[in-house]
């Protein structure tokens, strides 16, 4: 057969991008040699619908020790007694977890989207703003920061079903204590969407959401820099509050319910090359070198955002518990879809994002979202933050200049020159 150059060629210049560039996206990571390899392995060859050893096909006695021991990293890496690592992505983890509590029309209460949250936390333009009716929370207007009383009587007034915890542009450690009082007052479960910063709280860096949370669901790429996935873990499994009887009469266990809303609930045969690339990815996230590398990721967010208040920027919330900040552009009077084209002309790439209380439209916005787990991937330390805010802010001023940003552009890829794209 012959080689298709075409593709082939195309994913070389991405190779070029990712490797010449300065990699801001707070959802994006850099895997390992060794995660490529299994994502990239003859594993895609293989159909294994069910769970290890009772699957509906036959051939399958390699990928069940592979998705156990898959299953068995991850419990020992996050302290679960459960989990299904199976969903495709995050946001199938999450419609698994609906699927097996909610019926369609039942309450559940998130993150509002503009404010933090993400598209399945209950968005209208989302399968889970159309299934559920959907109250938010979201966080002060003067702070930027979430506040429980508030989320209590939110929580109070909409009675909920379901209460997600999570976010994908909130820079603060969340109470998962808290948000576990609120769920209990008022009969709720309580989701943890812990996406963005797994890779933080499986090393203990952040509020560990696994002892008060009924579900904790992430993917499994970005802070914690396995390959593109989902998960879904249960601290301490529990007898199911609805009453579902297995044919014995006993009540079906909550992992049971869950097992059954990924497959056959929502999809068919689990992804045994993305499976296996996360048992290793796993692997790698039980070493030190792990902890050293997420304690650096906290690091280089924390001085990214002095260096960016020191320039008058304004951040949400005054600054960043974990591996991201918001940016608030609109005293830089540069909106947020501007400052992303202006930044990948020079090598540098962001995404343009909603800041809470947003004048603008979610195509334009007034802010940019920044991460720094990529980028710690890549080698970069503390003291190249200073550096790489300078860089940022010369395109931000001169948004409409092309020389200058070119030769930000230039300063970009040498910075970059000799950063390994793999990490060992
Ligand atoms: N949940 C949160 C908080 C996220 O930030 C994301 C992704 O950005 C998801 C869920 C969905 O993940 P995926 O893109 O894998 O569906």
């Amino acid at each position: 057969m012959q080689r298709d150059q075409v593709i082939f060629d195309l994913i070389a210049e991405e190779r070029d991008r990712q490797t010449n560039g300065l990699e801001l996206i707070a959802s994006e990571n850099f895997v390992s040699n060794q995660v490529m390899e299994a994502a990239g392995s003859i594993l895609t060859n293989k159909y294994a619908e069910g769970y290890p050893n009772k699957r509906y096909y036959g051939g399958c006695e390699v990928v069940d020790i592979i998705e156990q021991i898959a299953i068995d990293r991850a419990k020992e890496l996050f302290g679960a007694e459960y989990v299904n690592v199976q969903p495709h992505s995050g946001s199938q983890a999450n419609a698994a977890v609906y699927q097996a509590v909610l019926n369609p029309g039942d309450k559940i209460l998130g993150f509002d989207l503009s404010h933090g949250g993400h598209l399945t936390h209950g968005s209208p333009v989302n399968f889970s703003g159309k299934l559920y009716k959907t109250s938010f929370y979201g966080v002060e207007k003067e702070t930027g920061i979430l506040n429980y009383d508030k989320i209590q009587e939110t929580a109070e007034r909409e009675k909920p079903n379901l209460i997600i915890a999570g976010a994908s542009a909130y820079s603060r450690d969340i109470d998962f204590e808290k948000f576990r009082k609120i769920a209990d007052s008022v009969g709720a479960l309580l989701l943890a969407d812990i996406s963005h910063p797994a890779g933080l709280i499986a090393k203990g860096i952040l509020n560990d959401p696994i002892p008060h949370c009924h579900f904790v669901t992430t993917t499994t790429h970005k802070t914690l820099r396995g390959p593109r996935g989902g998960m879904i873990m249960i601290g301490t499994d529990f007898d199911n509050p609805f009453g579902l009887k297995l044919k014995s009469g006993k009540l079906k266990k909550m992992s049971t319910l869950i097992n059954s809303a990924v497959f056959p609930g929502n999809q068919g045969g689990p992804l045994e090359h993305i499976i296996a690339a996360k048992a290793i990815a796993f692997g790698e996230a039980l070493t030190d070198d792990f902890l050293h590398y997420q304690i650096q990721v906290k690091k280089n967010a924390a001085a990214m955002a002095e260096a960016f208040v020191k320039k008058g920027y304004d951040i949400i919330s005054g600054g960043t518990d974990n591996h991201m900040m918001l940016i608030d552009l609109r005293n830089k009077n540069i909106s947020g879809k501007d400052a992303e084209n202006a930044l990948v002309k020079a090598d540098i790439t962001v995404n343009k994002n909603m800041v809470p209380f947003d004048d603008k439209s979610p195509f334009v916005t007034s802010g940019i979202r920044i991460g720094s787990a990529a980028i710690t991937t890549r080698g970069l330390k503390e003291n190249d933050m200073k550096n790489v805010v300078d860089l940022i802010d010369e395109v931000i001023l001169n948004f409409e200049n092309q020389e200058i940003i070119e030769k930000v552009a230039h300063k970009v890829n040498n910075m970059m020159a000799n950063k390994p794209l793999f990490n060992k």
